[in-house]
C-alpha cells in the first residue's frame, strides 16, 4: 500500500474529486479527515471508508474561516496526533444570472457577433470575494495550520487543487481564473520554502471533469468542453485521484512546486 499509516486531510472531500481522492487514499491505507461544509456529505463518505474497514474522521468547517481552520486543524492533531498529508480541494464555481444567459445565447448561435459574456464588468463584490476566499484563502489558510504540524515533524505533502482555468483564463470566469492562477503561485512559493523542510507542495490543475461542478454550467456547454478537448471526452474523478495519489506518495519525492495537468490536451 502506498500510504500505508499516513494521516491525510481533504477539504471539501463530501463529493466529487475529494471524495475519490479520500476513498483512493483510504485503499492504499491511509486514515482520513474529511472535511466539508456540507456535514452528510462528509459523514457519507467516512462511512463508506470506515465500512470498508478503513478509518475516518468528518470535520465540518468553512475553509475561507481562518478561526474555523485554526479549531480544524486542532482537532485533528487530537485525533490523530500529526498530519502527513493535505489536499487543498475545496472550491466552488459561481456564475450570475446575466452571465449565463449571455453565455446560453451565445451556445446557441455560436456564430452570431459577440457582445461579450461582460463578466468581469458586471461582477459584483461579494462574487470576486467569495470565490478568492474559498479558494485562496482557504488553500492557504489550510498550509499555514497544516505547516505547523508538518515542519516539526520534517514531513510532509500538500497537494493543492488548481485548473487549468488558472493556466490558460476562462472567459466568464475571472474570479474563478484568478483563484485558481493564485494557487498556482502560492503552490510555487510555499514549495521553495519548505522543500529543505521535507516537505513537498505540488498543485493540480485539471481539465473539465466529471462531477456535480458542471451543473451549474449553461446546457450545451459540456457538450462544448468535450469538443475543444481532444480526448473527446470529460475526465473521471478517478484520473484526478491518480494524479493526487502520485503527489501524495514518496513516489514523488523529486517533484517540486509543480503543476500536474491532467486535462484531455485541453491545454497542452
Ligand atoms: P464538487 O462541487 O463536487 O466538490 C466540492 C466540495 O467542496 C463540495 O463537497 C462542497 O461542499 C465543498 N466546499 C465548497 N466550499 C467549501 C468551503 N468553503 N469549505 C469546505 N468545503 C467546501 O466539485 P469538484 O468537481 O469535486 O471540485 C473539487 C475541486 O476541483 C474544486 O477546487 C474545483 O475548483 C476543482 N476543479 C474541478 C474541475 C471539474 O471539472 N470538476 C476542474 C478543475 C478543477
Amino acid at each position: 500500500m502506498r500510504l500505508d499509516g499516513r494521516i491525510a486531510m481533504i477539504t471539501g472531500g463530501g463529493s466529487g474529486l475529494g471524495r475519490e481522492i479520500a476513498l483512493r487514499f483510504a485503499r492504499e491505507g491511509a486514515k482520513l479527515a474529511i472535511n466539508d461544509l456540507r456535514r452528510e456529505a462528509a459523514q457519507a463518505v467516512a462511512a463508506e471508508i470506515t465500512g470498508a474497514g478503513g478509518e475516518a474522521m468528518v470535520l465540518v468547517a468553512d475553509v475561507s474561516d481562518s478561526v474555523e481552520v485554526a479549531a480544524m486543524f486542532e482537532e485533528i492533531v487530537g485525533r490523530f496526533g500529526y498530519l502527513d498529508i493535505l489536499v487543498n480541494n475545496a472550491g466552488i464555481g459561481l456564475i450570475a444570472p446575466a452571465v449565463r444567459e449571455r453565455m446560453e445565447q451565445a451556445i446557441a448561435s455560436p456564430g452570431a457577433a459577440s457582445a461579450g459574456l461582460g463578466a468581469t464588468r458586471t461582477m459584483n463584490d461579494s462574487q470576486w470575494r467569495r470565490t478568492l476566499s474559498v479558494h485562496l484563502d482557504g488553500t492557504f489558510y489550510c498550509t499555514r495550520e497544516a505547516l505547523k504540524v508538518m515542519e516539526p515533524r520534517g514531513y510532509g505533502k500538500i497537494v493543492n487543487m488548481a485548473s487549468i482555468a488558472g493556466l490558460t483564463g476562462f472567459g466568464g470566469s475571472p474570479d474563478y481564473s484568478a483563484a485558481k492562477a493564485g494557487i498556482i503561485g502560492l503552490t510555487k512559493a510555499v514549495a521553495r520554502e519548505v522543500i529543505g523542510l521535507g516537505i513537498h507542495v505540488n498543485a493540480i490543475a485539471p481539465g473539465f471533469i466529471d462531477t456535480t461542478f458542471l451543473e451549474v454550467l449553461p446546457p450545451g456547454l459540456k457538450e462544448l468542453m468535450i469538443l475543444q478537448t481532444p480526448a473527446r471526452r470529460l475526465g473521471k474523478p478517478g484520473e484526478i485521484a491518480d494524479a493526487a495519489l502520485y503527489l501524495a506518495s514518496d513516489e514523488s519525492s523529486f517533484v517540486v512546486g509543480q503543476v500536474l495537468s491532467p486535462n484531455g490536451g485541453f491545454v497542452i
